[in-house]
């Protein structure tokens, strides 16, 4: 059994919750202690004392720390990375790579710990300066969901260290070992007791309690939009920052002038892989008419050659679905867009393997409208959905009629297409001849529309987040 991290403590818990591989449900990958709410308050509590000796430790301090976090995780990527493949179903070289993606996370942020950026100006009153400074929020609170396990805690957590917070990490209930190893390396690598705190339990309870605590100055969270909206309105009932990345329903549109090839790769790519279940995920495929045909018929072949099984099996492009409960979501979207007159060229069956998993085979459905449930509700499941477009105005038109604004991509040769579309899609992240999915570690990350809200997440920009400006007016 793992224990939760409070004050530099490891602390059970009244009840624990079994991680359970969804490749093989006979795999229990640990049991850990679920925290209660008077731990939360611990948690808080710690975080709120420890605030301020953190914000005083020296940029060197906190680049050493950080450093460190991101040596260790690179050092043992495959071991963490076979965990992460264990506890959440991606692919061995998907979570191989999710702990590098935090490696590197840590040390760009370890950087940035060295140059957190300020200004100084002459006042418009003779004699007096004027600095302005970015000072640490304090406690926050990081709430993180399943799909990613280490990395968008580590895409929150270390921008959180790196500018002095202090934290209150609660992780998804499904997949706390990634969660658990990475705070036990924060926590060997030099953080003073109480900088980083973790509390593992279910949102309704733990998160909930860290929502409504005004010790907790703001919340970076990742997860449904159901829930984004509860996180949005707790913290501005209490005039708290809230940093919400929730769905999306992407669009990949393929032009009749596209590489034919690239497009394939793109789609099965930013579809299928990690088993669709990414916020950047190319859900809605857009293929105008002079293209539609032959990429469906290329993107079917593809997708036959896609071999669904054990994530930790060498030969494993998609994993299973998360979930008992997601897979049961997938398989309602597909009975969903049968009645509504999409039609299934491919996949959508349960796969039986030689463990007992929730494998899905990856589904295309073809002669849809963007009307659709399937074209209008994230499904987060290996399904995609093809829509026919007349011309390139109307893939335009097509792409960004809906709620969400996360990740757009276009697959063309031309050059006047792609700049088009890089300034017409309505997006936070613009893709040309690239998947809709994959990032870098280095560049802001975040959506438009419903998608998202708060300042950015990554790269420079997270700095708006975690810090709050002063503007000091000094006569020497
Ligand atoms: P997903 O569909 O990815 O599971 P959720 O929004 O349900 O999305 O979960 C994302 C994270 O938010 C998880 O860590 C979950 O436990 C947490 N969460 C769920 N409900 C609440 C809530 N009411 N308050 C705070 N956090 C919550």
């Amino acid at each position: 059994m793992r224990a939760n991290l409070i004050a530099g403590e490891w602390v059970e818990g009244a009840a624990t919750v079994a991680d359970v591989n969804p490749s093989d449900l006979s795999d229990v990958v640990e049991e850990f202690a679920v925290a209660d709410e008077a731990q939360v308050d611990a948690a808080i509590e710690a975080a709120t004392a420890a605030a301020p000796g953190w914000a005083a430790t020296s940029p060197a301090e906190r680049f050493a720390v950080l450093e460190r976090v991101g040596l260790e995780l690179e050092t043992r990527a495959t071991e963490l990375g076979e965990q992460l493949s264990r506890e959440e179903g991606k692919p061995k070289g998907e979570g191989v790579g999710e702990v590098l993606r935090a490696s590197q996370l840590f040390k760009f942020f370890a950087g940035e710990a060295l140059r957190v950026p300020g200004e100084h100006l002459r006042s418009v009153r003779p004699g007096v300066d004027v600095d302005i400074v970015r000072e640490p929020l304090g406690v926050v609170g990081v709430i993180t969901p399943w799909n990613f396990p280490i990395a968008i805690p580590a895409w929150k957590i270390a921008p959180a260290l790196a500018y002095g917070c202090t934290v209150v990490f609660k992780p998804a209930e499904m997949v706390p070992a990634s969660a658990w190893s990475l705070v036990e390396i924060c926590a060997r690598a030099g953080l003073p007791d109480g900088v980083l705190n973790l509390v593992i339990g279910p949102g309704r309870v733990v998160g909930e309690r860290m929502l409504n605590d005004p010790r907790v100055r703001g919340v970076s969270f990742t997860g449904s939009q159901a829930t984004g909206a509860r996180v949005a309105q707790a913290l501005a009932a209490r005039f708290a920052k809230a940093q919400l990345e929730m769905g999306g329903k992407n669009p990949l549109v393929v032009l009749d002038d596209a590489d034919l090839e690239i497009a394939v790769d793109c789609a099965a790519q930013g579809a299928f892989f990690q088993t669709g279940q990414r916020c950047t995920a190319s859900s809605r495929l857009i293929a105008s008419a002079g293209i539609h045909d032959r990429f469906v018929e290329e993107l079917v072949e593809r997708m036959r050659s896609l071999r669904v099984g054990h994530a930790l099996a060498d030969d494993t492009d998609v994993g299973p679905v998360v979930s008992a409960d997601q897979l049961e979501q997938d398989l309602d979207y597909l009975t969903v867009g049968r009645g509504e007159g999409a039609e299934l060229v491919h996949g959508g069956a349960r796969l039986e393997r030689e463990t007992e998993g929730y494998f899905l085979e990856p589904a295309l459905f073809v002669g849809t409208s963007n009307e659709m449930r399937v074209n209008r509700e994230e499904i987060f499941g290996p399904i995609a959905t093809v829509i026919r477009a007349t011309d390139p105005d109307e893939a335009l038109v097509l792409a960004n009629d809906t709620e969400f604004g996360l990740s757009a991509g276009v697959c063309t040769t031309s050059l006047a297409h792609a700049a088009r579309f890089r300034d017409g899609l309505q997006a936070g992240i613009v893709t040309v001849n690239l998947p809709t999915a994959g990032v870098d570690f280095h560049v802001p990350f975040g959506g438009t529309k419903a998608s998202s809200s708060g300042s950015r997440e990554q790269g420079r920009y997270a700095v708006e987040f975690f810090t709050t400006v002063k503007t000091a007016y000094v006569r020497p």
